[in-house]
């Protein structure tokens, strides 16, 4: 829906929880790293994302909790709402006497008007005139970081998906199913986890030599390389990517092809922060995190007081080398082609023949003619200097940091207390979740595939697929309009947008094969879960994506594949500019974004704002330089393109203006662009689309209660689909190193700019919600 992406551009999402940097990482990076971060945050959206990351294939990456709410399978209405083909104007409007009063209509209006403030003039503010009410009442839980439509959606997925895993699987039940129930039981069973105490991270350590702050003396510098911990962290089923990441993605300008990436490092906290150093209250919070973290592993304190404060200098240097997120926005700049004897003589530094064929998997070798994809040179030219002169057991105490603060989160209570700690500084959140929450969220993030295959088998309806679709094209058409009539385009550029456009497709529910038992089983059998050994059967999983992700190196990219669109399981939307195409999961498809038994205007207002946001990002700034085929290919005119960038351009200055009241922190208007396009097309289009709909069906009726029009109505449940509570902390976070903007300014940001919305507001121009100065990319 709107958030993220894959490597500079692959995939956008709706929402976003993973800081900005998540969308460059690789699937078994992001695997790790999001299970890093969940350690550290222990968000559970975050874990969840990490698993689905890990099992899948890299571009789509999850932004909020996975859940989904009620299935749609909900009590039908008793009636069919009535049409009025009586219109007398172009104008949607309703009788007053025509009131929707089924039960389905009676139970959204109750929802609206709970969130409801009428006290707040809407020509003034109208997220807190739609959501003023919600922002009041609601508290936010304890284990919680913030409450939205998303949270309460993914509350409910979590109660249903509890009961579909932990129900016990008959013999002849599949494969995929027994994994997901018994990965369950490992995260549920706390007395084993705390008998077995840090063992199994222990053992594994010792084979790597140790962590040095903890062996002390008896740590041998001769026999350890940080080239060997990195072969070895693959083995083992640990991220690869602490120094420097390395994937196998898509070739983006060839995107049926595969090549192998290089990136910058993925360190422990976002670059934002710890550019700042220790002086920075989340960087010592980490600091103080990582000395406690040490010594409950082992280490003596002043040891570890000192020890680490030399590998974190390390991290920050890492930090300091590579690129900030604003300029990870173009991807040409990102697309740097050369081959292994190119970087062998440019970064001397690592064997790299040796390096990457030992973090391929067995039987695929490549040559020094292998082409790779050097994203950052910058930061490979600065990193050989930065290893030379960082002592190499600063350099082995970060790495071993980073496996035993990733290793924390699956094992004992003591250690997960003081990773809550950590977690409270970064995102105010009190307390843990409750453990089946945890593990539900760890096993649908980890076994997606299988447990959304549970999900929809028996939670969604068919018909809403087809409804949806209609939603889909209706949307798309009116986008077509917009590209065909703004005036800034030439006709070539313009002939190549909407060919891009006729192009995308759509994907909305599941696939097909989900269905098929034998799909499933073909893919995960070479998978194995124990019971009795929980962080074990996380590496194991996390050893099975990778060599997944890296064994499709020789193999084509298809853009169909179904594998890349089986998460049905997840509260989200995505744009892919790889594949060219939109995702909507059978987890949106419910609630207050879509039902079928309710007036029109609220599906538009709410689904309808997601779908075009979606279509949108097609054309956003990091999505237009992608073509029809998922390439990226500069297909813009120089004066169109200059034309857009003086567009992007107002969005910018709009939003960066924009002071979040509870941080008092200036939104980053560079970093939120590509979303804040998104957001001001996709509710213009789904406006247009609404329009479009009742002109052919005439008006729908009021809901009860409401005495609004069906187009004010529309911009109600536009914004209540964002009625959201954040921590302050979270909210800071989210600031700082998100790619979305909050939930507020996607209310207001788009709203300020239609026309359409002071039009039916009839509000004057000059108020903060009719400013003269408007901004409109498309
Ligand atoms: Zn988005």
């Amino acid at each position: 829906m709107f958030n993220v992406h894959e490597v500079p551009t692959i995939s956008y999402k709706l929402l976003d929880t993973n800081p900005s940097w998540w969308r460059r990482r690789t699937t078994l990076e992001r695997t790790l790293t999001l299970i890093s971060i969940v350690a550290l945050i222990a968000v559970a959206a975050l874990v969840i994302a990490l698993v689905s990351v890990v099992l899948s294939d890299k571009h789509h990456e999850v932004l909020e909790l996975p859940g989904t709410a009620e299935a749609l399978g909900a009590p039908p209405a008793t009636h069919i709402i009535s049409k009025h083909p009586d219109i007398e104007t172009n104008e949607v409007t309703s009788k007053k006497d025509d009131i929707c009063l089924t039960s389905e209509c009676v139970h959204t209006a109750s929802n609206v008007l709970e969130a409801l403030d009428t006290s707040v003039e809407p020509c003034d503010d109208f997220y807190n005139f739609a959501c003023g009410s919600f922002l009041k009442n609601t508290n936010i839980p304890d284990e919680k970081t913030q409450v939205n439509t998303f949270s309460v959606i993914g509350d409910k997925l979590q109660i249903q998906l509890k009961q579909l895993i932990t129900e016990e699987p008959s013999e002849t039940v599949a494969k995929p199913f027994k994994l997901a129930n018994k990965l369950y039981k490992a995260c549920m069973n706390k007395t084993l986890i705390e008998q077995k105490g840090t063992q199994p991270i222990v053992e594994i350590a010792e084979k790597l030599g140790g962590w040095p702050v903890i062996k002390g003396d008896a740590w041998d510098e001769n026999s350890w390389t940080w080239q060997d911990s990195v072969k070895n962290f693959r083995k083992y089923g640990f991220s690869m990517d602490y120094i420097l990441d390395f994937s196998v993605g898509i070739d983006l300008k060839n995107s049926t092809r595969r090549v192998i990436d290089l990136d910058q490092a993925a360190i422990g906290v976002s670059r934002e922060y710890l550019v700042k150093g220790l002086e920075d209250k989340i960087v010592r919070a980490y600091y103080d995190y990582m000395v406690d973290m040490a010594v409950l592993f082992g280490a003596e304190r002043t040891r570890a007081v000192n020890e680490l404060r030399e590998s974190l200098q390390f991290e920050i240097d890492l930090a300091n080398i590579s690129l900030p997120n604003e300029k990870r926005r173009n991807s040409s700049a990102l697309y740097n082609p050369m081959t292994i004897a190119d970087i062998q003589t440019k970064y001397p530094y690592v064997s790299w023949l040796n390096y990457i064929n030992a973090l391929l998997p067995e039987g695929l070798d490549v040559d020094e003619n292998e082409i790779v994809i050097v994203s950052v040179p910058t930061f490979f030219e600065a990193l050989g200097d930065l290893i030379k002169r960082t002592p190499k057991r600063a350099i082995a105490n970060y790495v071993m940091w980073r496996i035993h603060g990733f290793s924390a989160f699956f094992l004992t209570e003591e250690l997960r207390k003081r990773q809550l700690q950590y977690s409270t500084v970064l995102s105010g959140r009190q307390e843990q979740e409750p453990r089946w929450k945890e593990c539900v969220d760890i096993t649908s993030g980890s076994l997606p595939i299988a447990v959304g295959a549970l999900y929809v088998r028996k939670h969604f309806q068919e018909d809403d697929k087809s409804k949806a679709l209609e939603m889909v094209n209706g949307i798309r058409e009116e986008f077509e309009k917009i590209l065909k009539e703004v005036s800034w385009m030439d006709e070539k550029t313009r002939e190549a947008a909407l060919n891009k456009l006729h192009r995308m497709t759509t994907h909305i529910g599941y696939p097909d094969e989900i269905m098929k038992d034998s799909k499933l089983e073909e893919y995960y059998k070479d998978l194995d879960i124990d019971p009795d050994n929980y962080l074990p059967s996380i590496l194991k999983m996390s050893v099975f994506g990778t060599n997944y992700s890296f064994n499709k190196l020789r193999k084509p990219f298809n853009k169909t594949d179904w594998l890349n669109h089986a998460k049905p399981a997840v509260v989200n939307a995505y744009y892919s500019s790889i594949e060219n195409s939109i995702q909507f999961p059978a987890g949106i498809l419910q609630e207050k974004f879509f039902s079928a038994d309710r007036p029109k205007y609220m599906n538009y207002g709410a689904i309808g704002y997601v779908i075009g946001h979606e279509i949108t990002h097609g054309f956003d700034d990091q999505g237009r330089q992608f073509d029809s085929d998922g390439n990226l290919v500069d297909w813009w005119q120089e004066n169109t393109k200059k034309a857009y960038l003086e567009k992007a351009r107002c969005i910018i200055e709009q939003y960066g203006n924009y002071t979040e009241v509870l941080t008092g922190l200036k939104l980053n208007g560079i970093n939120t662009q590509g979303e804040n396009i998104a957001d001001n097309g996709g509710i213009k289009e789904s406006y247009l689309a609404y329009k479009k709909w009742a002109e052919k069906n005439g008006p729908e009726p009021r809901l009860p209660g409401l005495p609004y029009s069906p187009q004010q109505m529309f911009w109600i449940s536009a914004a209540q689909t964002w009625c959201s509570v954040y921590r302050a902390e979270t909210l800071k976070m989210r600031i700082t190193t998100g790619v979305h903007s909050p939930a507020e300014f996607r209310v207001l940001g788009p709203i300020s700019n239609m026309r359409d919305f002071s039009k039916d507001f009839n509000c004057p121009e000059g108020t903060r919600m009719n400013p003269i100065k408007k901004c409109e990319v498309w």
